[in-house]
């Protein structure tokens, strides 16, 4: 194969969702598979829709997910002169047409074309018009379109993804390629930029199949070989419906913002209408860079799981160097401790979490001693009467030496023993005493990281807490004494 040319050609009207995402990553995949080209084209002549801050936006988001291009980004609206040129060229050989029916006579057009129960289709009349008047009207002033005239052949769209489809003589209309007021319309843009562009394969999502025979039509009209065609299957939400907004987050940079990696995000998305083959799930971009082909796209619509999602970010958070994670969860407020305990905090509580937010939510407790506990934790692990028992942890450990976790586990495990309990006893007021909830990563390593000073200050803290208890309204009763305290 010569080295390919692939576009991505994102409309600013929205943000990047996760089609055009998967899209973009195709395209990119692609042109670095087999050392081609990635072009990004912003498909902005929809002047009332386009917005420049939604494509810096998919600019964004791109750069994120590590898709670099290589020509552009090339912006439709400022390519005015091409399309001129071309619908000129066009006209001159005959192959568009101008038309002059006024609002009122396509309207007619389309209601006699409904009476008769078929959809608006312009029946070509001005095709009949001769060259010589339609250049007179033009040149008096008269408001007119420019119209393809679709050739009286079978138009062959053939696609790598969803198959062969052929579309007999006629299917189409002479439809419109400029409007009256000089606006180059959108089949008419797509297709002179590939053409200009020197596009080889087209790669985009399904919904942009039916378009395909207009375009064949075009580039035969341009004088151009159609591109390769690859229509990616739809991406559906977990009730199979159209994935869309209701089913949750739908947009790269809600992505960004809930913390989700660009790496698991780009190897989430990649499997949505894509296999490697095998049960091969977790690629980096190099990797994928490898095992890409338009083969093995497949046609139907695949479904979004964000729990998937989740799970494979949760998967790439525990691979992620240190420091590398310390500075992505700066974004999302990290507590005000030591610089070391930070990174000793993330590295621990990392395997718990499932996203950035989650982690950077779980690492407040090394800023801030618990303001507040749950009354139902309180009941239960929070009894008065042991208040001098969490008082005694807090000495024993503030004790031991190393303050390390196995030593401080045997120093628990010992008070334990003494006392004629179980450590869980222990662990569970401990871990409310230190954080302010019953989930935590593993005790010990997590006393290592609070440090000596914190440890004691928040256990005795707790255990004053709870001595007062008795004296709170609410309070549940007198606790049973402890065995020997
Ligand atoms: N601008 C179109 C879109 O955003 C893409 C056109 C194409 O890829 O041919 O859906």
């Amino acid at each position: 194969m010569t080295a390919p040319r692939v576009r991505f050609a994102p409309s600013p009207t929205g943000s990047l969702h996760v089609g055009g995402a998967r899209t973009a990553l195709y395209n990119w995949l692609f042109a670095r598979r087999h050392g081609g080209t990635f072009i990004l084209r912003i498909e902005d002549t929809d002047v009332e829709r386009s917005r420049r801050e939604l494509t810096d936006q998919i600019l964004h988001a791109m750069r994120w997910l590590g898709l670099d291009w290589d020509e552009g980004p090339f912006f439709q609206s400022e390519r005015s002169p091409l399309y001129r040129e071309a619908a000129d060229r066009l006209l001159a050989e005959g192959k568009a047409y101008r038309a002059f029916e006024t609002p009122e006579e396509l309207d007619a057009i389309k209601k006699a074309g409904e009476a008769a129960g078929s959809a608006f289709r312009y029946d070509g009349r001005a095709r009949a018009i001769p060259k010589e008047e339609a250049d007179r009207r033009a040149a008096a002033g008269e408001k007119f379109v420019l119209r393809l005239r679709v050739p009286d052949e079978t138009l062959v769209v053939d696609d790598v993804v969803q198959g062969k489809a052929e579309f007999p003589a006629g299917a189409l209309d002479d439809f419109v390629l400029v409007r009256s007021d000089g606006h180059p319309l959108y089949h008419f843009t797509v297709c002179v930029d590939d053409v200009a562009m020197g596009i080889t394969h087209v790669i985009r999502g399904v919904d942009h199949l039916p378009n395909a025979p207009k375009h064949v039509a075009l580039f035969r009209a341009l004088g151009a070989p159609s591109p390769v065609f690859a229509h990616l299957g739809m991406i559906l939400g977990a009730d199979g419906k159209k994935l869309s907004k209701r089913h949750g987050a739908a947009g790269v940079e809600e992505f960004e913002a809930q913390g989700v990696l660009p790496e698991a995000l780009d190897n989430f998305i990649a499997l949505l209408g894509w296999s490697p083959g095998g049960d091969r799930e977790r690629m980096s971009l190099a990797e994928m860079v490898a095992l890409f082909s338009l083969e093995r796209l497949g046609p139907s619509p695949s479904r979004f799981d964000h729990e998937k999602l989740a799970w494979m970010n949760g998967q790439y958070l525990q691979e992620i160097p240190a420091e590398r994670l310390v500075a992505l969860l700066k974004p999302f407020g990290v507590p005000d401790c030591d610089a070391d305990v930070l990174v000793r905090a993330a590295l621990l509580h990392r395997s718990r979490a499932r996203t950035l937010v989650e982690l950077a939510q779980s690492l407040a407790i090394y800023g801030a001693d618990p303001a507040t506990f749950d009354e139902a934790d309180l009941r239960k692990f929070g009894k008065p009467g042991i208040a001098p028992l969490v008082r005694e942890l807090a000495e024993r450990l503030s004790a031991t030496e190393p303050f390390a976790h196995a030593a401080l586990e045997e120093a628990a495990r010992a008070l334990a023993a003494e006392k004629g309990i179980k450590l869980g006893e222990l662990a569970q007021p401990a871990r409310l005493a230190l954080t302010g909830v019953l989930a935590s990563p593993p005790l010990f390593e997590m006393i290592e990281v609070l440090g000596r000073e914190t440890t004691r200050r928040r256990l005795l803290a707790f255990a004053d807490r709870i001595a007062d208890r008795v004296k709170e309204p609410g309070a549940s009763a007198p606790a049973v004494p402890l065995k020997d305290s």
